[in-house]
């Protein structure tokens, strides 16, 4: 590590990018103490369609560290990553899930959530029946669980992430290829890959609205992945033009901070029942339907 004192004289670290600075190892002991101890929560952004209905809800990590403060989870997912301790995190982060699907189910609301899981699970040996028995342990039937993957699982041992995703999907578990259009995208994964669902990565969706070649990779996804029954969600969308650009090409659903940030498990119960059956509607129709 690069040891900086601030003005005050207090020591500031910086991590640097080679993966066993004393300031990651340290970070990797905290993360897994705060797994053992559950101080990790999950906050969950909806998925939602272009008529409101909630097609479902991704669990996204949060972490506050004691002394740091809160933690981007890019920042230690990578550390789980390089370390080992990624199955012990998605471990945590799907028995959390599930076990507030559970309760959601208990409560009437039939909600499905999605898991994101790293290349490294994938290739975990057992990975898919693991999460079958987990569904049967809580009850939740297959079909409430999505697992998002990325273009990175088929980087190493294709076949071996092809058997795995066959496994979950004959489980009944629905898988979304995430972050689609960044680093390796490559149409030839699309045919590979058992998925339902393409997630349109942010960087595409951010300058739809002002950027020509944007839209039009925007469009060519779209209908690429209709034409091979794949539904399309647009990830990032933060402004009513983007949602109304969507809509237009065709995305069938969106997430962003337009509808709603990730929220705690709780916060997330009060969003979905003051939604109710009618589902989300955009503040510029409310505003127009009260005029
Ligand atoms: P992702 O799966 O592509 O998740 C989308 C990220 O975009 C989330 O960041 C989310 O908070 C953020 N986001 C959502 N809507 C908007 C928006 O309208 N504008 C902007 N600017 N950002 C938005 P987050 O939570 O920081 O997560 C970052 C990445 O970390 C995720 O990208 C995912 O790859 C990974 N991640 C998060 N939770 C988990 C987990 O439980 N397991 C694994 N393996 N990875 C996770
Ligand atoms: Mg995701
Ligand atoms: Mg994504
Ligand atoms: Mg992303």
């Amino acid at each position: 590590y690069q040891a900086k004192r601030d003005r005050t004289g207090v020591e500031v670290y910086e991590s640097k990018r080679d993966s066993n600075t004393p300031d990651r190892l340290g970070l990797l002991g905290d993360l897994r103490r705060a797994l053992d101890a559950g101080d990790v929560e999950l906050h969950y952004q909806p998925k939602v369609r272009f008529d409101g209905q909630v097609a479902g809800l991704e669990a996204l990590v949060r972490w506050v560290h004691p002394e740091r403060g809160k933690v981007p989870p890019d920042e230690f997912i990578a550390i789980a990553e390089s370390s080992g301790l990624m199955p012990h995190l998605t471990e945590y982060v799907l028995e959390t899930a599930l076990g507030q699907v559970a309760k959601w189910q208990a409560q009437g609301l039939k909600v499905p959530v999605a898991v994101n899981v790293s290349p490294r699970d994938v290739h975990t040996p057992g990975f898919a029946g693991a999460v079958a028995a987990r569904l049967a342990r809580h009850g939740v039937p297959a079909g409430a669980l999505q697992l998002e993957i990325t273009e990175h699982v088929l980087l190493e041992d294709p076949q071996r992430a092809a058997d795995t995703l066959a496994g979950l999907t004959g489980h009944g578990v629905k898988m979304s290829l995430d972050d689609f259009g960044t680093g390796y995208s490559s149409l030839v994964h699309l045919r590979r890959l058992p998925v339902s669902e393409l997630k349109i990565d942010r960087s595409f969706v951010a300058r739809l609205a002002v950027d020509n070649e944007d839209a039009e990779i925007v469009r060519c996804t779209v209908d690429l992945a209709h034409s091979l029954g794949l539904l399309v969600v647009a990830e990032g969308v933060e402004d009513d033009e983007t949602w109304e650009r969507l809509r237009d090409l065709g995305c069938d659903a969106v997430q962003g901070w337009l509808v709603a940030a990730a929220m705690p498990a709780e916060e997330t119960t009060a969003w979905l029942r003051a939604r109710g059956s009618r589902g989300w509607q955009r503040p510029a129709d409310l505003a127009a339907a009260r005029a």
